[in-house]
């Protein structure tokens, strides 16, 4: 039977590009999102991927839809932690609720989907769970308080993790990309985003292929050996 993957976040941006890789690979995909149902039915109806919708930034409605998800579909192998937002703004003109926001979700998510995970992947000993963190929360970024510290916060999570799961069959890695061409990215204003391209070494923004290739890699049977590790899929952006 093929392994069961959930990417969350998987209905748009990088997400998508993950599930569809991960089909051609053999896996059955599930996607989730958080709120925009339109997006979520055109994906669906173009790949035939099918959605859950759960906020996983809250730990309960995590742990109900992983098990929603194991007993409609069966048990979660591999999990792909890329549901991400941004709320930027200065130190000075961040509000609490714009920090938690994305502490909640970026980190908080990953914290939550391996909770609802892992334990049956350490009966099942073998597991897959790759978290898609950031260059910005390598380098850090103007503006970004509380998305570097989620993103950097995703990097110690996965050395951490990596340790617990080794002996179990279960690996967890990172893949820090870097600007990708998604709609995340067209929110950044133009004059912003010209100077973010003159400083990417290969010229371009990247394409959220290009990371989903990435997760094809770390997901396979043969990433087996592959753990902590985080994959930086940037353009020569930060050579970290
Ligand atoms: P998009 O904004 O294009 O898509 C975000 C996806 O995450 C959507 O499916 C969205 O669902 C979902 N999502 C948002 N909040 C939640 C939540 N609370 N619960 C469940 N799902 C949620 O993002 P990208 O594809 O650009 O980014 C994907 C990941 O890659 C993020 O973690 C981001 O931080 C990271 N990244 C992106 C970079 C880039 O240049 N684009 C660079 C480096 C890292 P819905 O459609 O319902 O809103």
């Amino acid at each position: 039977m093929a392994r069961v993957a959930v990417v969350t976040g998987g209905t748009r941006g990088i997400g998508r590009a993950i599930c569809e890789t991960l089909m051609g690979d053999g896996f059955t995909v599930i996607a989730s999102y958080a709120g925009n149902d339109d997006a979520a039915r055109a994906f669906t109806d173009e790949t035939g991927i099918a959605t859950y919708k759960f906020d996983v930034g809250d730990f309960d409605a995590t742990q109900q839809a992983c098990a929603k998800i194991a007993e409609e579909v069966g048990p979660i192998d591999v999990v792909v932690n890329n549901a991400g937002i941004t709320r930027d703004g200065t130190l000075l003109r961040m509000s609490y609720e714009e920090w938690d926001d994305v502490m909640r979700t970026n980190l908080g998510g990953c914290f939550n989907m391996a909770k609802a995970a892992f334990e049956g992947m350490k009966d099942r000993k073998w597991g897959r769970i790759i978290n898609i963190g950031s260059i910005n929360g390598q380098a850090g970024q103007y503006g970004q308080v509380n998305y570097a510290a989620a993103k950097s916060g995703i990097h110690g999570f996965t050395k951490a993790l990596a340790q617990e799961g080794a002996r179990y069959g279960i690996t967890v890695n990172a893949i820090a990309p870097g600007y990708i061409d998604t709609d995340m990215v067209a929110a950044v204003p133009e004059n912003v985003l010209e100077k973010i391209v003159a400083k990417i070494p290969v010229g371009r923004l990247g394409q959220a292929s290009e990371i989903a290739r990435g997760v094809s890699f770390l997901a396979a049977e043969e990433g087996a050996f592959v753990t902590g590790s985080t994959l930086s899929i940037n353009g020569g952006q930060h050579m970290y």
